[in-house]
């Protein structure tokens, strides 16, 4: 489509959240579910598309009623199209949202078609055909008969295959996994986060502050991990101060149950691939991530044998958005990945998936998996609203077939 707007993912979840909550409020709705690569979990995304199905397509009153209510959001600024299977609005955040109804008979085969992607779904139709069937947005068919399409896994079943998770419907070796059954078990939540800052960077929140949203979050523990010294206009900390904050950490844990923070920093790599903080001070942290923040014209070269350098350092246990793009906003440097992942093998150190920048890809995170490198997911909140992105991280984790097990967590 031309000219269509592109979205990050985390940009419109409110959005999409909110739609769902009205539609699913209308009492004739029996199924729902959002479609398309929004629910393939993908970083950026282009329009929204909502499935609904009820109980008789014909009922036109209820036809009426329900698309009714969808062009008359409060955030639709223009309907681009109302009919009587398929509606389409603009929001006021330029977003552009489709909405297909369907009878319940079909919601399962709907679900699957819309969702997607079109490759995952050229190869499944041809397993279809294999079988003799054949498989469209109506169901799956034996000749005339219907054989599944109300439940979208009565689809994946018929067809000798496991039930693929939306996350991995990309035709990128999902379907050989699910002939197999051998789809893995994908990550759903993480125990706690290894990446925020606070006051001390002059961050809108305390530590203090910090940790009650995480206990809201239903997170085990906080790494508090501030910048360092040389970032100068994040007010980075020196030696004496992560000291200092090291004993406030020790002070706020006695008061918590069942949770804890942990006294971390984000040390920044030099230009010449030494860290600025001392030995010393790091061997008292709990844990140590490491950073590039500046320098980042360097030559592939020059970058890659800055990061390893910093990497042998024996207190390092995490490598902070290893591209240090910003999904975007920002590009990264350039850098080889594979002597980075090799290197994080060797020292045992976690690569970050970060939920805010979106720098390591679901792509680049399955080749650290594959090379037995761990993960951490981490929101990189700058105040406590942002320890909420960390779902969006465990999203790029999912669609990088990660599991429970390469996840890195303390
Ligand atoms: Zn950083
Ligand atoms: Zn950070």
């Amino acid at each position: 489509r031309q000219g269509q707007n592109k979205f990050l993912l985390r940009d419109v979840m409110k959005e999409i959240e909110l739609v769902s909550e009205r539609i699913k409020k209308i009492k004739e709705v029996v199924n729902f579910s959002v479609a398309g690569s929004a629910r393939r979990k993908k970083e950026v995304i282009g329009d929204v598309d909502f499935l609904v199905s009820i109980e008789d397509i014909s009922n036109k009153y209820i036809v009426e009623k329900i698309m009714n209510t969808f062009v008359t959001m409060d955030n639709v600024v223009k309907v681009i199209g109302k009919g009587e299977t398929k509606s389409s609005v603009k929001t006021s955040n330029n977003l552009n949202i489709d909405l297909r109804l369907v009878s319940n008979s079909s919601f399962g085969a709907a679900l699957q078609y819309f969702t997607g992607s079109k490759d995952h779904n050229i190869a499944l139709r041809r397993i279809a055909i294999k079988h003799g069937y054949k498989l469209n947005e109506y169901g799956l068919f034996k000749g005339e008969k219907k054989i599944a399409g109300q439940a979208e896994e009565d689809i994946y079943k018929k067809l000798g295959l496991q039930f693929i998770p939306p996350e991995l419907r990309e035709n990128q070796g999902e379907i050989d996994l699910a002939i197999k059954k051998e789809i893995p078990d994908l990550v759903d939540s993480v125990k706690g986060d290894l990446h925020c800052h606070t006051s001390y960077n002059g961050g809108e929140h305390t530590i203090e502050e910090m940790a009650e949203e995480a206990i809201k979050i239903g997170h085990s523990y906080l790494g508090i991990t501030d910048h360092s010294k040389s970032l100068r206009i994040e007010n980075g900390l020196d030696e004496k101060r992560l000291l200092e904050q090291r004993k406030e950490i020790d002070k706020l844990n006695k008061k918590y149950n069942n949770f804890r923070l942990l006294s971390g920093v984000e040390v920044d790599i030099l230009k010449d691939g030494s860290l600025d903080i001392s030995d010393d001070v790091l061997k008292v942290l709990d844990y140590v991530s490491i950073s590039v923040h500046s320098g980042f014209k360097m030559t592939k070269e020059n970058m890659t044998k800055r990061i390893l350098k910093a990497m042998n350092n024996p207190y390092v246990k995490t490598l902070n958005h290893p591209t240090g793009m910003i999904l975007g906003k920002r590009e990264g440097y350039t850098v080889d990945m594979e002597a980075i992942i090799k290197k994080a093998k060797e020292r045992n150190i976690a690569l970050e998936i970060n939920s805010y920048r979106y720098d390591l890809d679901s792509q680049l995170a399955k080749m650290a998996k594959n090379e037995g490198v761990k993960l951490v997911i981490n929101s990189d909140a700058h105040n406590k609203r942002e320890l909420h992105n960390i779902k969006f991280g465990i999203y790029i984790a999912r669609r990088a077939g990660l599991t429970k097990e390469d996840i890195y967590e303390i």
